[in-house]
């Protein structure tokens, strides 16, 4: 069953256009990893799938619903699909590169705020959950710290844990570890490994190929803001028929 399906997304910054008419279908359950090079697309279009950035063109629908975005003259949101988005937002969890956890927050402030704000979820029952969370992630002892007390792997376990508080049909993961130091890599992708393994929905931009390897069910290739290349891990890493497709997987092996 289909759950995401993008037809057509296109997204230009001014005469840049960075997404070119992006077609996607995710499955219930999927885990479905995004490589390419820098600049290719990757976050933009993770970012038009939360609709963080306005597509110029296409549609989004979430089970078989379409997502109606409208926007005024200066491409904003306008309000009254403002409202209809941040519904829409709390169904699709993004977890970012830099975490961008509020720091003036506690842990426990930072994975309620969601469910409170905008799920409209009583105070008690959003501290439950997020305990529940917090022991999942392996942090529950630190409910009441800062982030900024926390290492890069803590914070993204914690960034993780806020996400799924809202309880989203699909998840969306911008290069995760990329910010991370190397022997901290490995907690985060534990958690990311042990959600695929639920049957999370999940869309996942990385540079970690054994790991896309291991838990994709699709890896898409993306180059200059197309999808070029989309298979299973075994076709794309070691059937890939593009040029483009093998001369990148070449350069960072
Ligand atoms: P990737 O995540 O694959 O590295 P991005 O989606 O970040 O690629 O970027 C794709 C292209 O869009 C790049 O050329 C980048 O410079 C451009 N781009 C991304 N965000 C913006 C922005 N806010 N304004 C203008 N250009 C942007
Ligand atoms: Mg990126």
């Amino acid at each position: 069953m289909s759950i995401l399906k993008l037809k057509g997304i296109t997204k230009q910054y001014g005469e840049n256009t960075v997404l070119h008419g992006i077609d996607l279908d995710i499955n219930k359950g999927e885990v479905v990893s995004i490589i390419g090079p820098s600049g290719s697309g990757k976050s933009t279009l993770l970012r038009c799938i939360n609709l963080l950035e306005v597509p110029n063109e296409g549609q989004i629908f979430l089970e078989d619903q379409e997502v109606s975005y409208r926007v005024n003259k200066l491409k904003k949101l306008t309000y009254s699909s403002k409202n209809k988005i941040s519904s829409y937002r709390s169904q699709v969890g993004m977890v970012f590169q830099h975490f961008n956890l509020w720091s003036h927050k506690s842990v426990l402030e930072n994975i309620i705020e969601g469910p409170i704000k905008v799920k409209k979820e009583n105070k008690q029952e959003a501290i439950e959950k997020a305990k529940k969370l917090l022991d999942r992630v392996g942090l529950i002892d630190k409910i009441n710290a800062s982030p900024r007390d926390l290492s890069g792997g803590q914070q993204q376990r914690i960034a993780i844990a806020r996400a799924l508080a809202m309880e989203p049909q699909v998840m969306l993961f911008d290069e995760a570890t990329s910010a991370l130091d190397p022997e901290l890599v490995g907690e985060v992708l534990k958690i990311m490994t042990s959600l695929a393994e639920e049957g999370m929905t999940m869309v996942v931009v990385t540079h970690e190929m054994k790991f896309a390897e291991k838990v994709s069910d699709k890896v898409i290739f993306m180059d200059k803001g197309h999808i070029v290349e989309v298979g299973t891990p075994e076709d794309v890493f070691y059937h890939g028929k593009q040029p483009r497709l093998n001369s990148f997987l070449n350069k960072i092996q």
